[in-house]
C-alpha cells in the first residue's frame, strides 16, 4: 500500500479528548523503554537512541555505564574506545563525540549533576529539545512532553496535530492536556505506536480509537481507489 496520507483536519477537540483518555486507559503504566540507573544514564541513552530502537541502546549501554559510570569518567574517555562500545546503535562516531562532550560539559558547568532546567539541558552537546523534554519528565519528573517520530506519527493520524515541525505538534498535544499528564502522554503515543498504529501500516482492526480516529476511513478511500491513489 503507498504512504498513508495524514488526516487534512483536525479532529474536534472533544473528539481529541476522548482519543487521549481512551489512549491513557490503554497505556496505563506507559513509561520509557530506556533502562537506567540515574538522570546521567538516562541522559546519555536518550542520546545513544536517536535513529535507532531502544532495544539496541540497552544492548549497549550496560557495557557502556560498566566502563564509565559517572560524567567524570565518560568526560575522560578516548573517542576510538567509546565508539567500539557504541558502534550498534549507528551513527557511532558523533553519538561517541557528542557523550563524551556532554559528561564534559556535565562536569565543568555543572558540577557533575545533569541540570533540571530545559534551557542548561539544551546547551549540552547532543542534546536537543526531544531529549531535554524526556529527561525533564522521566527523571525530575517536570512538565514536558517529548515529541519523537512516534509521537509525531500518531498524533497527525489521530488528527489532533496538522503540525509540520515537532515544536507545533507538542504545541497542540500540550493545549489537549493538563501540564501533569504531558509525560505520560509522550508514553502512550509512543507505544501505541509501537505496538499498534505502526509505520508504515497501521493495525486499525486492532485499535481501541479506531471509531474516534480520522484514518480508517482515508485508508478505506485508498483501498476504494487503488493502488497509487491517495
Ligand atoms: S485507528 Fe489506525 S491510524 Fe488511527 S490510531 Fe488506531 S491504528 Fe492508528
Amino acid at each position: 500500500m503507498p504512504a498513508i496520507p495524514f488526516p487534512k483536519k483536525k479532529v474536534p477537540r472533544r473528539i481529541a479528548l476522548e482519543q487521549l483518555a481512551t489512549l491513557e486507559r490503554t497505556y496505563p503504566h506507559a513509561v520509557t523503554a530506556l533502562e537506567y540507573e540515574d538522570e546521567f544514564q538516562l541522559l546519555i541513552a536518550v542520546i545513544l537512541s536517536a535513529q535507532t530502537t531502544d532495544a539496541r541502546v540497552n544492548m549497549t549501554t550496560p557495557a557502556l555505564f560498566a566502563k564509565y559510570p559517572t560524567p567524570e569518567k565518560l568526560g575522560r574517555a578516548r573517542q576510538s574506545d567509546v565508539e567500539q562500545i557504541i558502534r550498534s546503535t549507528g551513527f557511532f562516531r558523533m553519538k561517541a563525540k557528542n557523550i563524551i562532550a556532554c559528561a564534559r560539559d556535565i562536569v565543568e558547568r555543572f558540577g557533575g549533576r545533569v541540570p533540571h532546567d530545559r534551557d542548561d539541558l539544551e546547551s549540552l552537546a547532543g542534546v536537543g529539545r526531544k531529549t531535554a523534554s524526556v529527561v525533564m519528565a522521566a527523571a525530575f519528573q517536570e512538565e514536558a512532553l517529548a515529541v519523537d517520530t512516534h509521537v509525531f506519527r500518531v498524533s497527525h493520524r489521530l488528527g489532533l496535530t496538522l503540525g509540520t515541525t515537532p515544536r507545533q505538534v507538542e504545541d497542540d498535544l500540550t493545549a489537549l492536556l493538563p501540564p501533569k499528564k504531558w509525560g505520560d502522554a509522550t508514553h502512550w503515543l509512543i507505544m501505541h505506536g509501537r505496538a499498534i498504529c505502526k509505520a508504515p501500516t497501521p493495525l486499525c482492526d486492532r485499535c481501541p480509537v479506531n471509531e474516534l480516529c480520522p484514518t480508517p476511513a482515508i485508508i478505506k478511500r485508498m483501498r476504494r481507489r487503488g493502488p497509487g491513489s491517495p
